[in-house]
């Protein structure tokens, strides 16, 4: 009975239910297109699904990040963590994997071994071209989407049949505005979502004939609209030609500035103990423990917020040198 609206629909029907029940999803990124793309997946029937996601959340989601609500920020949950708990209550029959993780080459692979389709929720290239190599190395489909102001792009890329995400998109120099600098309303990101999640639903019900072999963008607020055809793979990709896969390669970097967040993120050379460091900040900063997360302020304009895996994120500042700075004078290396 719970998919019989589903199954009415003939593309689907009862066998198309049934690879839904029998695939796998990793949805990398519970923000604004994560929490659309896993709301209609869960709702589907899709029989597993991982969510990983480093942050936690806050007041300024809520706009659009549909699975959240006040009580999560006033527990300052880790998405991952609180989408599992809201999508699990939707759907009690799937599996739900939540890693509070940032997702890195270092552990891409482990990640991706076992799924179907890698899902993109992010909202930068760095992460994005990890996931295009990754999933071109392994050949497995890679849904890309990306949303800023009024205006969302998405493709999904398979290994063998199209063209790569590098291929696609060349220059991410003029890419770099973010929703943090320049806004994002909410509608724009549910259809780049809906359609990450239409094109899914074909992949994993084997209707590949109907996916659209192009990249499709829009801008909601001047009412354009365009799909741009594949090209040709370029015989130069590092990726999905050459299979060199550069970002793999790449050493997860110690310091890396979260672009118009106004914070730099720290690996901490090990994982931290919550507790221990909550007893050893409370006297220089105002402290909130949570069992996920842990917020010192230390001014009032700089706080930290250290994760168990290890990652410190220094919020006030997007300079490296002084987040370094004061990351050394309150926790040292
Ligand atoms: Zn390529």
């Amino acid at each position: 009975m719970r998919y019989s609206r589903q199954t009415r629909f003939k593309p689907i029907g009862e066998t198309g239910q049934t690879r839904l029940t029998n695939s796998k999803v990793l949805v990398v990124g519970a923000g604004a297109l994560g929490t659309v793309v896993l709301n209609h997946l869960v709702r589907a029937g899709v029989g597993f699904i991982r969510i990983v996601d480093r942050d936690y959340i806050e007041l300024s989601n809520l706009q659009r990040q549909m699975l959240y609500d006040e009580d999560d920020v006033a527990r300052a949950l880790p998405k991952a963590l609180a989408a599992k708990e809201k999508l699990q209550k939707m759907n009690s029959t799937i599996k739900i994997e939540a890693i509070v993780s940032h997702v890195s080459p270092g552990n891409i692979g482990d990640l991706i071994a076992d799924v179907d389709l890698v899902i993109d929720g992010t909202d930068n290239f760095a992460t994005r071209y990890v996931l295009n190599d990754a999933c071109f190395q392994k050949g497995i489909p890679f849904s890309y989407g990306g949303v800023v102001s009024a205006r969302g792009m998405t493709a999904l890329f398979r290994p063998g049949h199209t063209c790569c995400l590098r291929c696609m998109i060349k220059d991410t120099a003029g890419s770099n505005e973010t929703c943090d600098m320049v806004g994002v309303i909410s509608p724009a990101v549910d259809i780049v979502g809906s359609i990450q999640s239409t094109d899914a639903l074909k992949l994993l019900t084997g209707n590949t004939d109907q996916i659209k072999q192009a990249l499709t963008t829009f801008d909601m607020w001047s009412n354009q609209n365009m799909h741009i055809n594949f090209p040709q793979p370029n015989p130069d990709c590092p990726t999905c030609q050459l299979q060199q896969y550069p970002a793999l390669h790449m050493h997860d970097m110690q310091e890396t500035v979260l672009c118009g967040r106004d914070t730099v993120q720290i690996h901490h050379y090990d994982s931290m103990d919550l507790k221990f460091w909550d007893q050893r900040l409370k006297s220089v900063a105002q402290t909130q423990l949570t069992p996920f997360i842990l917020k010192a302020h230390v001014s009032d304009d700089v706080h930290f917020t250290i994760f168990p895996d290890g990652r410190v994120l220094v919020q006030g500042t997007e300079d490296i040198a002084k987040a370094r700075t004061l990351y050394d004078r309150y926790i040292g290396s």
